[in-house]
């Protein structure tokens, strides 16, 4: 960012919270089915149809919001916003304004400057207020045909109408592009590792906007905000808010005006161009919705969520750096997803080496989950037998290399690691006598260098270990083929 200036940003977040049906009728929530197949009378917005609350969407909404600090409101409101497009039926979304549904959060992210490629240097603690998440249906999907310029028919879906979000609103807090982008990242992990939302920007589960706005450093009011849509990935956000920052300062500089109005981000053209001019709050009429009961959430309903709600990533993240004496960056890469970071921690209670088990699980796991594309539960080898395999190295009954031909074998076909070190002939030899037995034959047959080495030229050690190896076909412990080597050598 150029000297003397900083931005000032808020983020808008949508999630899909992941129930089975919509959030105020028995339909299904689904992907991909016949245009407007899930729809009924509620949903379709006809005269006279009811809502209700779907209960596993306050209790999914409950997780997100205990998950990011909130509040949870003992008592909240759904109101009515109104607004004419054509996915939308009622002519109003269904959503809450002001009695939401949680307030007052104070979430604590880590965020880290970062070089000119994109990579983090230090990381840092970073506390964000949010100021609500409240509960709403999404609208339907209006799908235009044809090139941008030429549409001949537009068309309504109504499937995803109903669909229950949870909007997650920040205050203005951050001051680059990269904290935002921190910023989602936690958010959509957590949704993920509690189960409120699958979180997916791709799948349009996850949607993101931002509140742009520069100011001059020392400046404490703020100047015209643009908002910022259709981000589709987090890293086309940050880019967005990054190209967005540039072009106001440069106008503020220039003595321009810069519009209070919606951009979205090109990903094609790398900019931002205007949408619309921003509506205020009070063009949409909120007023409370008549066709439902004030929400109310007790203590003990909250109790009971709570109670059932994993242990969150930093603070796993926090006690395999303090338990398990990992470094800060191993910890951090185990906790990015859920499933990993309980993969190993299941290893390292077998092995009882959770240093090792880190190793395994971040190198040679890793790399075959990376190969493969498949995610971590859905992976052949059970913790239980990478811990097998683990130990079994440990015991000296196969060396590195062979174990990770046999971790390949096993990720694989799933396998055991006994039944693919028996059929590889891998069992290492181990037996001090028959190692020994080994050794004197490579001595005999090279008497030559024998002496070379006996007369100083200390190199050829490396020698007799290679051909004890290759005598062993590879079998012999090699920490045991040292030790009787240096005796046998003199
Ligand atoms: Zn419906
Ligand atoms: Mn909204």
């Amino acid at each position: 960012m150029k000297q003397g200036w900083e931005a000032v940003i808020g983020m808008e977040i949508h999630a899909q919270l992941a129930t089975a049906t919509k959030i105020f009728c028995g339909c299904a929530v689904e992907t991909g089915g016949e245009p407007n197949s899930n729809t009924c009378p509620v949903c379709l917005g006809l005269p006279g149809a009811l809502p209700v609350l779907n209960e596993k969407a306050v209790e999914l909404g409950s997780r997100a919001a205990l998950a990011l600090g909130l509040e949870i409101q003992a008592e909240s409101n759904f109101a009515r916003k109104n607004y004419f497009y054509p996915d939308l039926p009622k002519g109003y979304q269904i959503s809450q304004y002001d009695r939401p549904f949680s307030a007052n959060g104070r979430l604590t992210i880590m965020t880290a400057e970062r070089d000119g490629h994109g990579h983090a240097t230090e990381w840092k603690p970073m506390e964000v207020h949010i100021q609500r998440m409240h509960l709403e249906e999404d609208a339907g999907k209006n799908v235009h045909e044809g090139l941008p310029d030429v549409n001949k028919y537009s068309y309504v879906d109504l499937n995803r109408a109903g669909t229950p979000l949870g909007e997650i609103v920040t205050s203005p807090d951050f001051r680059t592009s990269w904290q935002a982008y921190d910023y989602v990242n936690h958010v959509r992990r957590v949704l993920q590792w509690v189960g409120a939302s699958d979180a997916d920007m791709e799948k349009g589960n996850l949607r993101c906007e931002a509140n742009v706005s520069v100011r001059r450093i020392g400046e404490t009011t703020f100047n015209n905000k643009v908002e910022l849509k259709n981000l589709n990935s987090v890293r086309f956000m940050q880019k967005a808010i990054e190209f967005e920052i540039e072009r106001q300062i440069a106008a503020h500089e220039a003595g321009e005006p810069v519009n209070q109005e919606t951009r979205l981000w090109d990903e094609k053209k790398n900019e931002t161009r205007v949408m619309r001019s921003k509506e205020d709050a009070h063009d949409y009429r909120y007023f409370p919705e008549p066709d439902l009961q004030p929400l109310a959430v007790t203590a003990e309903f909250i109790e009971k969520v709570r109670a059932r709600m994993p242990e969150l990533p930093d603070a796993m993240r926090e006690r395999f750096v303090e338990t398990y004496q990992l470094g800060y960056a191993d910890a951090s890469h185990l906790v990015s997803h859920k499933d990993l970071a309980e993969y190993f921690e299941t290893v390292a209670r077998i092995t009882a080496n959770p240093k090792l088990a880190a190793n395994w699980v971040l190198g040679e796991f890793t790399r075959e989950l990376n190969n493969s594309g498949r995610a971590a539960a859905a992976v052949l080898v059970s913790a239980e037998d990478l811990a097998e395999l683990i130990i079994t190295v440990e015991a000296g009954k196969i060396n590195n290399n062979q174990a990770k031909e046999v971790f390949a074998e096993m990720f694989a076909t799933g396998k055991a690691a006994a039944a693919v070190i028996e059929e590889r002939g891998f069992e290492q030899i181990s037996d001090p006598s028959a190692i020994a037995a080994i050794v004197d034959g490579v001595i005999a047959a090279n008497d030559a260098n024998l002496a070379a080495y006996r007369g100083g030229n200390e190199k050829l050690f490396g020698f007799f270990v290679g051909q004890v190896m290759k005598a062993s076909q590879g079998k012999a412990n090699p920490k045991v083929v040292n030790d009787i080597l240096k005796k046998r050598l003199g």
